[in-house]
């Protein structure tokens, strides 16, 4: 037999609670809203350092090495490979892109002491088409998908909700380079399965949803989100139950049930409307339905002026509006600016009473008129003439009012409509988007002249895809979806630790043995355990195990003489008494099973 030296392994983890790096709070911290925010503050998880900035304290780090590692063996077997890029990024590959002028504030811009300008990467679209510009030279060599897990920074007009919206936040973000769009689609729901099972193997139930791209570009794209019925979920999802429909606010569409367009005003006249500033008060003064009401909303979009008409019930949707307007920066006019806009063109009225008919520009620019599709059929409809306290009615398309060039879907889908799909009633509900996957096409390798030379000689840009992940804020949607008032009930693929173990009385040396011996054997049996060896009162401690959401709870106490320790799973708070190896059994069993 060889003989050798054997030393022993190190440690892999800390083996006591009074020795973790942990400072759980009495209280939640004033400045949080949301649940996430609040918990992993109070808990000892993460700490601000300043306005979206956090530190990842070592209970943090723990959760989201765990989601990264997953996040990389699904990325890894999907077929992907990783790399790093640089954090900082030059002015140049934006240009290049056309990005440095029409991405706005979130972009942190910099400039170094020989004063050239640089960036906090976003988002590293440039800097992967440059990469592959440089590398990817042949057809032989597609199709590739690269991707990195690193830190973004966007300065957000709100960061809020702690890990949900940071400035500095962590993601993965993938991209992938295809010769032709069926291999863009082949990646794509390959990239659509890797994701399923990231978001399941990390404990949580998403929804791929239809979704706008945005800034990022490119036609297609769904996100992945996590349904909450907390104050987190900044998307509303609309869901179809009788099918597989299911769209975020900014995408979703509907059929609308039959509603009553065609008004009774058989000729069209200006009617006095006294004070009638609102939908409603419009309704009611003149006793019709708000669905014969072509309603005007004044919109500022990129500083041009837009006006949206809608049917008096319906709501417009920013997003899909700017989009049809093709901008990307939407807000509401002020009053102000609304009663600027009537000077400029010779009217003396306010909100409630524009309209389309002789508003020609503002602020220099001509204005645009975009219709949403709901008002198209609309005949003998009442709208506003840019007069005070007056209204058209008995109007129509053509002989009163032109009928604008642009018609789109620019309508807010509301809960009860119908599924474009099935024609089922819609569902809404909200969630947090934890990731999203993009169809680029050559939104970026056109005008970056990223090509290849494919088979037939000739040179072609690629047909690109990107795939991002939140990784930090997985972490916080996890929170979210896995909590009760006593705190965290991390799933058990990402908790920090899988299990504690509770000696009631450290000065008992009974129950200290006993505790040791558990401990020792789930560390051997690979499960990453914490022993709770603090001289405190039993109460402490639980608050403590519950409030850091440790999935398991092994405590010994006084029945330790009966020969018997209390089992508490923290997902659904069931209690036992058990044989010690009993809980070990079922503790290292469910480790294993993870992997
Ligand atoms: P959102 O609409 O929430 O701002 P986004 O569309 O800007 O997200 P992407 O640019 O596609 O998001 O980024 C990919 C992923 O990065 C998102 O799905 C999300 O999980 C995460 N993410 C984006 N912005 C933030 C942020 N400010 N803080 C934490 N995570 C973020
Ligand atoms: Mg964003």
């Amino acid at each position: 037999m060889i003989k050798f030296n054997y030393k022993q392994k190190r440690e892999s983890y800390i083996m006591k609670m009074s020795k973790l790096f942990v400072q759980t709070l009495r209280e939640y911290p004033s400045d949080a809203e949301v649940i996430s925010h609040k918990m992993l503050v109070r808990a000892g998880f993460i700490r601000k350092l300043t306005s979206g900035v956090y530190n990842y304290l070592p209970l943090m780090w723990r959760v989201l090495k765990k989601i990264e590692n997953i996040v990389r063996e699904e990325m890894d077997r999907a077929g992907a490979q990783e790399l790093l890029m640089p954090f900082v990024q030059p002015k140049e590959l934006w240009e290049e892109s056309g990005r440095w002028e029409v991405y706005g504030k979130e972009l942190m811009r910099l400039k170094d002491r020989h004063n050239r300008e640089m960036c906090l990467g976003p988002t590293h679209e440039e800097i992967i088409t440059a990469i592959a510009r440089d590398g990817l030279k042949s057809y032989k060599q597609l199709p590739v998908n690269l991707y990195q897990i690193q830190s973004k920074f966007r300065d957000e007009v709100r960061p809020r909700f702690g890990l949900l919206r940071g400035r500095e936040f962590i993601m993965k973000d993938a991209y992938s380079f295809d010769m032709t769009q069926e291999g863009l689609e082949k990646e794509y729901e390959n990239m659509a399965q890797a994701y399923t099972r990231i978001f399941k193997r990390c404990g949580l139930n998403t929804k791929m949803v239809q979704s706008d791209s945005g800034a990022i570009g490119g036609s297609v794209s769904h996100e992945f989100m996590v349904i909450t019925d907390t104050d987190a979920g900044e998307n509303d999802v609309f869901y179809c139950d009788s099918c597989d429909y299911s769209a975020n606010s900014n995408h979703a569409i509907s059929k609308l049930p039959d509603a009553k367009i065609v008004g009774d005003y058989t000729k069209a006249e200006i009617v006095d409307t006294p004070e009638t500033h609102s939908i409603e008060e419009l309704c009611g003064f003149l006793n019709i339905p708000a669905t014969l009401i072509v309603k005007t909303l004044v919109y500022i979009i990129d500083k041009k002026p837009v006006l949206a008409l809608i049917r008096g019930d319906k709501a417009v949707e920013e997003t899909k509006l700017m989009n049809a307007f093709g901008g990307t920066d939407i807000r509401i006019a002020t009053a102000g600016e609304i009663e600027e806009m009537m000077g400029v063109n010779g009217f003396e009225a306010e909100k409630g009473f524009i309209g389309p008919n002789g508003l020609k520009e503002y602020n220099g620019y001509p204005i645009t008129v975009i219709a949403d599709e709901t008002v198209k059929d609309m005949k003998n409809f009442v709208i506003g003439i840019n007069q005070k306290d007056k209204h058209g009615v008995g109007y129509n398309w053509g002989a009163d009012v032109k009928l604008p060039e642009t018609i789109a879907d620019i309508r807010l889908v509301e809960a009860g409509e119908l599924c474009p799909q099935c024609g089922k009633p819609l569902k809404v509900t909200r969630g947090i988007e934890v990731g999203n996957i993009f169809q680029l096409g050559t939104k970026y390798s056109a005008p970056m002249n990223a090509v290849y030379t494919d088979i037939d000689g000739k040179t072609k840009p690629y047909i690109m895809g990107c795939y991002g992940i939140g990784i930090s804020r997985t972490a916080a949607a996890a929170v979210e979806a896995h909590y009760d008032e006593h705190g965290i009930k991390w799933p058990l693929a990402i908790a920090p630790y899988h299990a504690i173990v509770i000696p009631v009385s450290t000065k008992d040396e009974l129950q200290m043995k006993v505790a040791n011996d558990i401990y020792e054997t789930l560390k051997k049996h690979g499960v990453e355990v914490v022993i709770d060896d603090r001289d405190e009162r039993a109460g402490v401690k639980f608050k403590d195990a519950d409030l850091i959401g440790f999935p398991y709870r092994i405590t010994v106490g006084k029945s330790i003489t009966e020969g018997l320790v209390e089992f508490k799973v923290r997902e659904n708070g069931e209690t036992s008494n058990i044989k010690p190896e009993e809980a070990a059994e079922i503790v290292v069993t469910a480790v294993h099973e993870l992997k």
